[in-house]
């Protein structure tokens, strides 16, 4: 097993990898900012180190800091957690190059995955349904462009090779517009992410956002652990998540889960990793894959009893994978809030000082969160503040699990989006499930 770990990242992600190197027997380095130094996982590690100033780029996404940390602290190996480094290629093969072992996949593979058209590429080599699209970059011939789009038929959407976030993409709703739009994508992309490569993809009008958990060893051993539905979003940021996803068959399930390991085999994959999907008429079509643990992970856990972030440990060992896709079972539902430090009307941040934390509890309530009372949210980071799920044997339980636990969370002195989660789970469209990504904007009024 791995010694010493550092924990490269904050918040409650760097607390659920402290809780699963704990329970591993590993010990812990948390690297933190000037600004963090009481984050909960900062208290309770063996060790840490502060890597810089507040500002992300000097502390969190500070590679030489990081790798100096793993070095003072005799570390093995070091985990990027979500968002930072997490899928930054580059970090992956310096970390690996100065002796420590990365826990995630090779660098290699971070980079292909990182270019959507090189990514979009491998996958349907390895027969995953992708969008109907360009097939490649698009190039500066005009006609070509024009005749692309009408073979795919508009409305088309074009989207920046090198983007993220939800950004770097234009939606096309006829012939009029499809070139100035290639070309504005293509400055703004070279701008925003140092690569103008633009490609072309059927824009898709009523999606559901579906995604495929994966976990791979480095013996060749790959098995999926069903999926996620993503669909509540606003700006394409996830809101709730839940496991598995309404409707989705087993058939279904097993058919896309196959064609993922596929993929994965095919690249060599290592650790674990999420195909992500859009679903339209009973239909899958690959997006992009995000090669780290996601946010949304503790309900996969909780309908598979599979440890996401011990499995990725393990892996990181070179210890083999104790299942094969034959042991994978899924039991129940889960359903996951993303509780934001945040005006729950009109979205603006609040971070501060948390007076009073008073988490919920009872049957099938899971919280990760590194909130405690007296903690103060800096103003610096992403707004996520904890993740309140809940499991049930069935849907239904899993939401009025879920609704009991909102009403006995206490969250004072700074503002939550609490409110905004109760009022979801009292529309009866959420009841019903399947819905699209589009619905959360619609319904607040936003689009
Ligand atoms: P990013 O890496 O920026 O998150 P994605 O490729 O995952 O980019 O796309 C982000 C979001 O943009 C998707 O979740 C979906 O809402 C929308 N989107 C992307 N491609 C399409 C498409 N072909 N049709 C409809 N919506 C799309």
């Amino acid at each position: 097993m791995l010694e010493k770990v550092v924990i490269a990242n904050r918040g409650e992600i760097a607390l659920r990898i402290l809780r699963a190197c704990r329970e591993l027997g590993i010990k812990t380095v948390a690297v933190h900012s000037t600004a963090d130094a009481n984050l909960k996982h900062v208290l309770l590690a063996d060790e840490s180190v502060c890597i810089g100033p507040p500002s992300s780029k000097d502390s969190y996404l500070n590679m030489p800091a990081i790798i100096s940390a793993a070095e003072v602290t005799d570390s093995m190996a070091i985990h990027p957690g979500y968002g930072f480094l997490s899928e930054n290629a580059d970090f992956a093969e310096r970390v690996e190059k100065s002796g420590f072992i990365f826990v995630g996949p090779k660098a290699e593979t971070i980079r292909t995955m990182g270019d959507k058209v090189s990514a979009i590429t491998t996958m349907k080599k390895a027969g995953v349904p992708c969008v109907p699209g360009s097939d490649g970059p698009l190039g500066n011939d005009p006609a070509e462009n024009i005749r692309i789009a009408r073979q795919i038929g508009y409305p088309v959407i074009i989207k920046a090779s090198g983007g993220g976030g939800g950004r770097g993409m234009r939606v096309v709703h006829s012939e009029a517009t499809l070139l100035n739009s290639i070309n504005v994508t293509q400055v703004e992309a070279m701008a925003a992410f140092g690569n103008g490569q633009v490609y072309m993809e059927k824009f898709l009008e009523k999606p559901r956002h579906i995604e495929i958990q994966v976990m791979a060893d480095n013996y060749g051993n790959v098995i999926h652990l069903g999926e996620r539905d993503c669909s509540l979003q606003r700006r394409h940021q996830k809101v709730i998540e839940e496991a598995p996803a309404p409707g989705i068959t087993p058939k279904q399930r097993k058919q896309i889960g196959e064609r993922c390991i596929a993929a994965c085999s095919a690249v060599g994959y290592r650790g674990a990793g999420t195909l992500e999907f859009l679903y339209q008429d009973n239909e899958f079509y690959f997006i992009e894959m995000n090669t780290r643990v996601q946010v949304e992970h503790p309900v996969t856990e909780l309908i598979t009893g599979i440890d996401i972030v011990k499995t990725q440990l393990r892996v990181a060992a070179g210890e083999r994978l104790p299942w094969t896709q034959s042991d994978i079972a899924i039991r129940g539902h889960a359903i996951e809030c993303r509780i934001n430090a945040e005006d729950p009307k009109g979205f603006v941040p609040s971070p501060g000082l948390v007076k009073l934390y008073h988490p919920p509890g009872g049957p099938g309530i899971r919280i990760d969160s590194h909130l405690y009372s007296g903690y103060t949210v800096p103003p610096y980071y992403d707004s996520l503040i904890g993740k309140l799920i809940a499991y049930g044997e069935d849907r239904d339980t899993a939401i009025a699990r879920m609704k009991t636990a909102l009403s006995e969370m206490v969250v004072e002195g700074i503002k939550t989006n609490i409110p905004l989660h109760q009022e979801i789970f009292n529309h009866t469209a959420f009841k019903a499930g399947g819905l699209d990504i589009h619905y959360l904007e619609r319904r607040l009024g936003i689009k």
